[in-house]
């Protein structure tokens, strides 16, 4: 079947603000009719405005809480029977301030919801269509941090690694029947999100401009790359990270434990 993914409506997640709002802009300028959803129905409807005046696209807004499952389940309807959707921009996700020692678990929970649950639960709902079809994209908005747990508190990393590990997957098991799936890692980028941190953006070295970050990150889409990492200048440092993880999958299939972990015999 021919590759209709160019010329499909995109579904844009966290189109109201930052990197999500970029994406929208951007997919309008090449050609899609846009489905852009986020919280704040304001936003989304200038949005909306803007980018119908500037390139006649078709765009429309769909207000939802991706973290309130009857909202989510709209979106997810939406993904699932609506045939001119070919490309699902996973970019919702926020942090909070804050480690382990002083957390608040309903905060905890809510920021899986949103980084994790939503964007498992909508590829999950494109994931039949698109296979069935042959054809379509899903773009996972991770991050660094899946990378870098250390440099970050808290359970964000933890969620942008879930994000990468899905996309893999997911490429793994889709990629064969025709389904693109790309995880884009920003690194730092000026956006609202550092406030969300409780971090002034300005004291972070090397932040990235979101136009930039953005229009990398397509670069990556258009060579169908499966994770692309704007902000790493050597490529053949994730290379060779990707190599080292794959030599040791044969070595994990083992009847017995390694050599290290028997337990020595009591004299
Ligand atoms: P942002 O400027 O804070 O934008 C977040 C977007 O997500 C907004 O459109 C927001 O809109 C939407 N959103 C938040 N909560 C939502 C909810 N419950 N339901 C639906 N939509 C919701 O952040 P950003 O920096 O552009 O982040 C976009 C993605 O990039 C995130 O996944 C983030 O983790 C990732 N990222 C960002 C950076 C960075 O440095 N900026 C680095 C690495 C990865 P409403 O408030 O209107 O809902």
């Amino acid at each position: 079947m021919k590759d209709r993914t160019a010329l499909s409506t995109a579904l844009v997640t966290g189109a109201s603000a930052g990197i999500g709002a970029v994406y929208a802009d951007r997919l309008a300028r090449r050609g899609h009719d846009l489905v852009l959803v986020a919280r704040s129905a304001a936003k989304l409807e200038a949005l909306a405005a803007r980018l119908r005046g500037e390139t006649g696209v078709t765009v429309e807004v769909l207000a939802a809480d991706l973290v309130d499952p009857a909202d989510r389940a709209r979106v997810e309807r939406r993904l699932r029977d609506d045939a001119r959707i070919g490309l699902l921009v996973n970019n919702a996700g926020t942090t909070v301030p804050g480690g382990f020692a002083n957390a608040d678990l309903d905060t905890l929970e809510k920021l899986v919801a949103l980084n994790v649950t939503a964007v498992t639960r909508l590829a999950a709902a494109v994931a039949p269509r698109f296979s069935a079809e042959g054809q379509g994209a899903i773009v996972n908005i991770a991050s660094v941090l899946a990378l870098a747990p250390e440099v970050f508190p808290g359970i964000y990393p933890a969620t942008k690694a879930y994000v990468l590990t899905l996309s893999q997957s997911l490429a793994a098991e889709l990629g064969p029947r025709g389904v693109y799936v790309q995880a884009v890692l920003p690194g730092a980028t000026r956006t609202e999100i550092w406030a969300h941190a409780g971090r002034d953006v300005d004291s972070i070295p090397g932040v990235m401009e979101v136009d930039d970050l953005v229009d990398a990150a397509l670069v990556g889409f258009d060579r169908r790359e499966p994770v692309t990492i704007p902000p790493l200048p050597d490529a053949a440092q994730w290379d060779a990270f990707a190599t080292a993880r794959l030599a040791m999958l044969p070595n994990f299939r083992q009847s017995k434990p390694a050599a290290r972990y028997r337990a020595a015999v009591p004299a």
